[in-house]
C-alpha cells in the first residue's frame, strides 16, 4: 500500500546533507561561470557520479544505490534548492528505466552497471520531433539542444528492447519517472526563489522599513511559497504511489505541472522584490529565473499536461 510520508527519514536527512555537501563547493560563481561560457557542468557531474547518486535508481545488483524514486527526487530538489541545476545531467538517472523494465538480462549486464558508474553517459533521449528545439541559438539557458539526423542507420537485433513495436509504450512506461524527478527539480527551484526574496526583502530597508513589511511584497512571496509546498505534496503522492508499483500517471503530471507553475511564481516573487538587483548577476536571480522557465516547456509543456489531465483524468474529450 502506498503511504505519503510527510517527514524525511534520517537516511533521507543525511542523503540530503550529502548532496548538500557536494554542492557547497559549486557555489553560485561556478554556475555564472558556466553559464557565461556556455558550458556543461562537467567537474559538477563528476562528483555527483563519483558519489553514486546519477546511479542512484539503477538496483544494486547492477551497480547501483537501489534507491527508491522519493530518494532521487530528493537529491534533485536538493541541488535545486541550494541554487545549483541538474537539468543537463537528471536524465542520468531515469532514461535507464527502459532497459531495466524491458530489457533482456545480457542487455542489463551490458548497460546497467556502465550507466550507474557513469562510465556511459545517458543525458538525453531522442523523442521529440525533428524539428523541435534544434536551434542553440534560441537558448536562453544553458543547455544546448540539437537536431540529431539518422541516416540508413543499421542497429544490431541485439540492440531491440522488448518486443518490435512496442518502443513507444516503453518510453511512456518511464514518463511517470521523469515527470516526479523533474518536477522535483522545480519545486527545489521554488524553495530557493523563495529562501532569497525572504532574505532580500527582510533586509533592504525602503521608506523607513524593510520592503518585506508591505504587502504588495509580502504576499507574493508567501503565495508562491505556499504553491511550493502544495506542489510538493503532490509530488510526494506521486513518488509513493510509484515506489508502491502502483499507477500514478496523473499525479506524476499533476505534480510536474503544479511544481513548474510554482516555481515560476516564486521566480516572478523573487525578480519582484529585487528590484533593480533582480537583473544583477551576482545575486544569481536572473540565471535561475532563466533556468527555472524551461520546466514550463520541456521535458513537457504544461499545455499538454492539462490535455492530460482533460482527457485522462476528467474523460473529456481528446483536445489535440
Ligand atoms: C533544454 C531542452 C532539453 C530537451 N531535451 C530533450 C531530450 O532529451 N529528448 C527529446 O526528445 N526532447 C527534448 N527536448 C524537447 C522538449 O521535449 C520539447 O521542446 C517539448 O516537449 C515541447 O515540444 P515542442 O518544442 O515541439 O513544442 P510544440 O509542441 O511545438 O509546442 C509549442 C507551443 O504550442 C503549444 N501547443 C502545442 N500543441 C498544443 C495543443 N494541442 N494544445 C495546447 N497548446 C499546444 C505548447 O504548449 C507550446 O507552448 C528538450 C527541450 C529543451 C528546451
Amino acid at each position: 500500500m502506498a503511504v505519503i510520508p510527510l517527514t524525511l527519514t534520517d537516511e533521507q536527512r543525511a542523503l540530503r546533507d550529502g548532496v548538500n555537501d557536494i554542492c557547497k563547493r559549486y557555489p553560485g560563481e561556478y554556475w555564472r561561470e558556466l553559464d557565461a561560457k556556455r558550458e556543461y557542468p562537467e567537474a559538477f557531474v563528476a562528483e555527483l557520479t563519483k558519489a553514486g547518486y546519477l546511479g542512484c535508481l539503477v538496483p544494486e545488483e547492477y551497480g547501483g544505490a537501489g534507491l527508491p524514486i522519493r530518494d532521487g527526487a530528493l537529491i534533485l530538489e536538493t541541488i535545486h534548492a541550494v541554487g545549483g541545476n541538474a537539468a543537463a545531467v537528471h536524465a542520468q538517472m531515469y532514461i535507464m528505466g527502459t532497459v531495466l523494465r524491458h530489457g533482456n538480462e545480457e542487455q542489463k549486464r551490458a548497460y546497467l552497471p556502465k550507466i550507474a558508474s557513469g562510465e556511459l553517459r545517458l543525458q538525453a533521449f531522442g523523442v521529440t520531433e525533428p524539428n523541435s528545439g534544434s536551434d542553440t541559438l534560441r537558448m536562453m539557458m544553458n543547455h544546448s539542444t540539437n537536431a540529431l539526423f539518422f541516416d540508413n542507420v543499421e542497429i544490431p537485433a541485439s540492440s531491440l528492447i522488448g518486443e518490435e513495436g512496442k518502443g513507444f509504450t516503453y518510453i511512456l512506461d518511464g514518463m511517470n519517472a521523469e515527470r516526479i524527478l523533474v518536477g522535483s527539480e522545480s519545486i527545489g527551484d521554488g524553495r530557493w526563489f523563495v529562501e532569497k526574496a525572504v532574505g532580500y526583502s527582510g533586509q533592504r530597508v525602503i521608506f523607513g522599513k524593510p520592503i518585506g513589511a508591505n504587502q504588495g511584497v509580502q504576499f507574493p512571496i508567501a503565495k508562491a511559497h505556499t504553491a511550493v509546498v502544495a506542489a510538493a505534496l503532490v509530488r510526494d503522492k506521486a513518488a509513493a504511489l510509484f515506489d508502491a508499483g502502483e499507477p500514478c500517471g496523473p499525479e506524476a503530471n499533476m505534480a510536474k505541472y503544479l511544481a513548474a507553475e510554482a516555481a515560476w511564481e516564486a521566480a516572478n516573487a523573487c525578480i519582484d522584490c529585487h528590484g533593480g538587483y533582480g537583473f544583477a548577476e551576482e545575486y544569481d536571480v536572473e540565471r535561475k529565473f532563466r533556468e527555472c522557465r524551461l520546466y514550463k516547456t520541456a521535458p513537457i509543456n504544461n499545455n499538454l499536461v492539462l490535455a492530460y489531465v482533460g482527457e485522462h483524468v476528467l474523460g473529456m474529450p481528446r483536445s489535440y
